[in-house]
């Protein structure tokens, strides 16, 4: 009997191909809307192989059910949406696919930040709403980005890519993150911080860690009272990192400048979430990685993955 695998999204059939070549494969029919938590159920206890995406919460009854289940592939480098000691206890492997997507996100977290402090939301929003009366000498000012100060809470791959980028922008780049990376320093320029030092000297900080029980709420009302009333925050790893609260009242009563929030406490974030009220705020929806090629690259990843253990052979992107 041949192994059977379960994609919780519908993909395209030449990315499917080389998995139907070798087992059965079950795909959850729907391209847009998420597979129900009925369904995931259902197949994890059943199949040999699950290729999930980050918006599937995998928890520790779904995986306690699985009578065969030997591998978990995860499109997306994060993996905090599956309990992955549950995983390792029940000896399921489980894998994720980093680095072909490092670039591509430090685009976005980039191309983020730009928008955010030099406002092209308003500004394009103005224009399309006849609000583009005449050149005028302060209209829809914002803040620089070139030659400014950038703040990096997370010196990992994506990290390192944004602060490559920077570097084009004459930025100066201080970074925080668990452990120092006396490498990138070297090879990047950039300058250790504490988090209360980077918060207060940084014009604007991005987030790229991963959502961890550490991290969680990491940036409160506290480390937010601390930025400068000018900087800018670029919200790209995971949402839960930035308490959206406390940021809400810093963003009214601009206590910092704005915001650019690509990840969110629940996503899709509610159309009537009190953020998306807000002028200075620059959303859009988890598009990090969302290139044609790297997504197609991901895929490829799970592919390879999926094979490789149900084959006997060690995965590469092993996280347990
Ligand atoms: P990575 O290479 O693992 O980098 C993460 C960095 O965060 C590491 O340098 C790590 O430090 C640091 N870190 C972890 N916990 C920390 C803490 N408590 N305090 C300070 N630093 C801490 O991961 P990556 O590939 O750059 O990806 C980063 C995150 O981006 C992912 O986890 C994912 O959630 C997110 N992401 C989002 C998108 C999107 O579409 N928006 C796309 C890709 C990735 P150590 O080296 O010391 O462990």
């Amino acid at each position: 009997m041949k192994p059977t695998v379960f994609i919780t999204r519908k993909l395209p059939d030449e990315i499917v191909a080389p998995l139907k070549e070798k087992f059965i494969v079950r795909m959850w029919d729907s391209e847009d809307v998420a597979v129900t938590d009925y369904v995931l159920r259902e197949e994890i206890a059943q199949v040999d192989a699950l290729w999930s995406m980050i918006s599937d919460t995998i928890d520790r009854g779904m995986l306690e059910s699985a009578t065969n289940l030997r591998v978990i592939s995860n499109m997306a480098v994060g993996f905090n949406n599956i309990d992955i000691e549950a995983a390792k206890e029940k000896g399921i492997i489980m894998t994720n696919t980093p680095d072909v997507l490092t670039e591509t996100t430090a685009d976005l977290a980039f191309g983020l930040l730009l928008a955010t402090a030099r406002r092209f939301n308003t500004a394009e929003k103005e224009l399309r709403q006849g609000g583009w009366l005449s050149w005028t000498p302060m209209g829809f000012t914002g803040m620089d980005v070139h030659g400014t100060t950038l703040g990096i809470i997370g010196m990992g791959r994506i990290g390192e890519a944004v602060a490559r980028r920077a570097k084009g922008f004459n930025m100066q780049v201080l970074y925080h993150n668990r452990n120092r990376k006396p490498e990138a320093e070297e090879t990047y320029g950039v300058t250790f911080a504490e988090l209360d030092d980077l918060l207060k000297r940084a014009d604007h900080v991005v987030i790229l860690v991963p959502f961890t029980e550490e991290t969680k709420g990491m940036i409160g009302e506290r480390e937010l009272s601390l930025m400068k009333k000018t900087a800018t925050l670029i919200s790209v790893s995971r949402g839960g990192i930035v308490d959206e609260s406390a940021l809400y009242d810093a963003l009214n009563n601009k206590t910092i400048f704005a915001a650019g929030l690509d990840v969110f406490e629940t996503e899709p974030i509610p159309l009537r979430h009190p953020l998306l009220t807000l002028p200075n705020v620059t959303a859009v929806p988890h598009i990090g990685s969302a290139s044609v090629e790297t997504r197609r690259a991901m895929m490829r990843l799970n592919v390879e993955a999926i094979i490789n253990v149900l084959e006997g052979k060690e995965p590469e992107n092993r996280v347990v």
